[in-house]
């Protein structure tokens, strides 16, 4: 390291900033360092757009694409463009939205910090989409039974402005709340109002058998009035939610604790940052009951990808790892690559040397729906093929999945007998939760798996486990739920 790198690094753990830095922050419009969180578009091309088209906010960007301007640009051509304008647009549009993740611990603050400023004993929850567990939301939204006027003190939470039936105000992060007030002997019934979507109230009220819900102080009593059973707030998205509780077939939803595994993780054989051992006792430390580690198979070279010789050290190693962790078990897996053919990324006398394998698709994301259904269905028809990870690649925020039809991906998954990943990771939750329902009728089962790339990866579990209740999931449908007998079973079960 020279000199000069050594003084910024001191200047840095000495002051927390960076002159320099700061300078060049300063010296580029906002609009510009917003450009940067564009996903691949890198500080080059940015400043060419806002040297070369003199463009300085994400709206004047979005208008050069829509009038053909970047085309002459150098470095720039129509299909770059397009590409660009495509990503500007959903960026716009996930503006002011936040994913669950974010969020979580941002609103256990404001929920600590209303029930300090208002007397003991009033009412405080969390209503919307953020009591539904929404994985995308636009802010939190609390319900306080009780005079709000005390809470905004200007520093935790700041007033922004009054609206009809609600408050807008701000964290010191500028983390959007929304605050509904109400009379306390009105709590439940509001409670009850301010967690559903419009289309499921609106039905539970009509197959209510009662219809008068003013003034219930414990949202339970609306449902006992309904004579609907409980139905849990993140369930609460449309009529289907009140439609299954009346016929009152439903298993308990999945829960946290009930899972077993940790299928899906990466190590330093490929872009983990823990070892093998490290992810191992991690898991086992955390009361998990095995390790299904699945590293990225050869293609992926960006990935460090697994060619055989070092497979073969890794198997060797797990060998030795499951003798002394033991009854602690490590499965021989693997994050196959699917080809653009739908094929996977090793010979067959080699993938069936694994214990399980995971096929998912890391490159060519930009197929149309035909192309890259097709090469789904290839990967699921192969013998090989365990579990299908995350679906459809989409990113939340950042990047739209390839479009896939989802009714020939669950039907093939079932026909051939493959589950499907809802990888946990709070940027994915992939497979989205609307589809798990369809998967449920059709016999698929699901897993959630963390795609763990450190040890504190493997608790986004957590996230996952949330999206899946979401879609009605029950522990005995979803295979890291298994215990190490059952998880055998279905491996062995699945390669006839
Ligand atoms: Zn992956
Ligand atoms: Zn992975």
């Amino acid at each position: 390291m020279g000199k000069a790198i050594a003084g910024k690094i001191r200047e840095l753990e000495r002051t927390g900033t960076l002159a320099a830095l700061e300078k060049y922050r300063e010296m580029t419009p906002q609009g510009v360092q917003d450009m940067l969180r564009i996903k691949g578009f890198g500080p080059k091309k940015i400043k060419s757009l806002w040297k070369g088209l003199e463009v300085e906010t994400i709206g004047e960007l979005l208008y050069a694409c829509n009038e053909n301007r970047l085309v002459e640009l150098k470095g720039f051509g129509a299909k770059t463009q397009e590409d660009l304008r495509k990503k500007l647009e959903y960026f716009l549009k996930s503006q002011d939205q936040f994913l669950y993740a974010t969020l979580e611990e941002v609103g256990e603050e404001v929920l600590a910090h209303l029930q300090q400023a208002l007397p003991a004993g009033t009412p405080v929850a969390f209503v919307g989409a953020f009591r539904r567990r929404n994985p995308v939301l636009k802010g939190i939204e609390l319900l306080v039974g009780g005079d709000l006027s005390a809470v905004f003190d200007g520093e935790e939470l700041r007033l922004v402005r009054q609206e009809e039936d609600y408050y807008l105000a701000r964290t010191a992060d500028e983390i959007p709340v929304r605050l509904f007030q109400c009379r306390p002997e009105a709590f439940g019934s509001k409670l009850f109002r301010h967690t559903g979507t419009e289309a499921f109230t609106q039905y539970f009220l009509e197959r209510a058998q009662e219809t008068d819900f003013r003034d219930l102080a414990e949202e339970a009593e609306v449902f006992a009035k309904a004579g609907i059973p409980y139905i849990e707030p993140e369930l609460r998205e449309g009529p289907g939610a009140v439609d299954r509780a009346l016929v009152g077939d439903r298993k308990p939803l999945i829960e946290v604790e009930e899972v077993r595994g940790v299928l899906h993780a990466h190590s330093t054989y490929s872009d983990g940052i823990n070892s093998l051992r490290e992810m191992a006792e991690y898991s086992r430390d955390r009361g998990y009951e095995y390790l299904g580690i699945t590293d990225h198979s050869k293609s992926a070279f960006y990935a460090n990808g697994l060619k055989e010789d070092r497979l073969r050290r890794q198997w060797a190693e797990i060998d030795v790892l499951n003798e002394e962790l033991a009854p602690f078990k490590i499965y021989k897996g693997i994050e196959s690559d699917i080809l653009n053919d739908g094929s996977l990324d090793y010979p067959a006398d080699l993938l069936q040397e694994f214990d399980f394998i995971i096929a998912s698709v890391h490159s060519n994301l930009r197929m149309d729906q035909t192309k890259a259904t097709k090469r789904l269905l290839a990967a699921i028809a192969n013998p090989y093929t365990t579990m299908l990870g995350h679906p459809t690649g989409r990113l939340l925020l950042a990047r739209e999945g390839y479009p896939i039809d989802h009714r020939a991906v669950i039907d093939a998954c079932a026909e051939f007998r493959v589950a499907i990943e809802l990888n946990a990771n709070p940027l994915r939750l992939d497979l989205d939760h609307t589809w798990i329902e369809y998967a449920l009728e059709k016999g698929v089962l699901l897993s959630v798996n963390p795609d763990a790339h450190s040890t504190g990866g493997i608790h986004d579990i957590h996230y996952g486990v949330l999206a899946a209740r979401k879609g009605g999931l029950s522990a005995d449908r979803c295979v890291c739920c298994f215990d190490r007998t059952d998880f055998e079973a279905f491996l062995a079960g699945q390669r006839v």
